[in-house]
């Protein structure tokens, strides 16, 4: 991490540190979005693409001039392949069908191979072709961000802190989508250290079944908005039941209408998971000012994991039923 006074030495160095920034007040309880568009590959994922890289390199788990093998709808791919260039790996990644081409043009450029599954096969598919493809290279390895707590160390270790310092520790709630469960589970670790009884609420799509894991009732369906949710709630092994308060879903079409409207009145273009974001964060920051929830703060906390731009081919700007999503 650099200071503004000194240049970054590589790419790799500006991964981080991203603004915090205050969105509209509900019911007098203040809201920030951690802004992750503001990362050089555009995601909050950079952040776990440098982590893993360097730490497996570090500990000697891929060769020098080895192959990384990573099964990710993109923004893990975007990430790890900044991170593959600058220490000169090899990286393929294994994408289900359906997610924004934006990111696969992303990940090529970075110098990124692309094998794809089949959108039904999902992640779980994508996991599987991985192994088979790194099992027949013996300097691969599939650094498995549904498994690996890399992923949830480089938020412990960055996101985390970043949020606790920026608001001295003065947090309520954190509200964060849900994909791997990296960066809910990395950032709770690290903000109950400050605040032992900050209140943790995840998101998911409605469609999604995460909250199963909690005891909630869910239906599974179809869902557009990406990055976040599933239908395997077994797909991750990062997320701790115990360390979360709450499951929320997020409906398609309120997500669609808040993204819409975080552009046309906040000035954030952000993607479908940050609105999902954005909303869950409207609804606890109303319940808590209803004392509905045992926050110890006025105060919610979410991350904005990316930005609209790689979306703006699947009409994410468009009326509802012009947004292309993943079924
Ligand atoms: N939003 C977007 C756009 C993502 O790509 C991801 C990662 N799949 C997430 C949210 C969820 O982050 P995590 O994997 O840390 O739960």
């Amino acid at each position: 991490m650099t200071t503004h006074h000194e240049p970054a030495t590589s790419v790799l160095e500006t991964i981080g540190r991203t603004p915090l920034v205050e969105l509209d007040r509900v019911d007098g309880v203040e809201r920030y979005a951690k802004l992750e568009t503001f990362n050089p590959g555009g995601s909050v994922k950079d952040r776990i693409g440098k982590h893993i890289v360097e730490q497996l390199l570090e500990r000697g788990s891929v060769p020098p001039g080895g192959t990384i093998v990573e099964p990710t709808a993109g923004n893990t791919g975007i990430g790890m392949a900044i991170a593959a260039s600058q220490y000169d790996l090899d990286a393929i990644f294994v994408v289900p069908a359906g997610f924004s081409p934006e990111k696969e043009r992303l990940m090529s450029a970075l110098g990124g191979e692309i094998v794809h599954v089949p959108g039904e096969d999902g992640m779980d598919g994508a996991i599987e072709r991985a192994h088979e493809i790194a099992a027949e290279d013996e300097d691969a390895i599939v650094p498995q961000q549904f498994a690996t707590p890399l992923n949830v160390e480089a938020h412990y270790r960055t996101t985390g802190p970043e949020i606790v310092e920026a608001l001295d520790g003065e947090i309520g709630a954190i509200v964060v989508g849900v994909g791997s469960g990296g960066t809910l589970t990395g950032i709770t670790r690290t903000v109950r250290e400050a605040v032992p009884g900050v209140h943790v609420v995840a998101v998911e799509p409605e469609g999604s079944t995460f909250g199963t894991l909690l005891g909630k009732s869910r239906e599974e369906g179809p869902y557009k908005t990406e990055g976040i949710g599933t239908h395997d709630p077994e797909v991750t092994e990062l997320l701790e039941p115990a360390e979360i308060d709450d499951f929320v879903t997020v409906s398609d079409r309120e997500t669609h209408a808040e993204v819409q409207r975080l552009a046309a009145e906040e000035g954030h273009l952000v993607g479908s998971s940050s609105g999902a974001a954005s909303v869950a964060t409207r609804r606890v920051a109303a319940e808590i000012a209803r004392d509905e929830r045992d926050a110890p703060h006025d105060t919610v906390v979410t991350v904005f994991p990316d930005g609209s731009e790689r979306y703006l081919s699947k009409n994410i700007y468009g009326a509802f039923d012009e947004w292309e999503g993943k079924k």
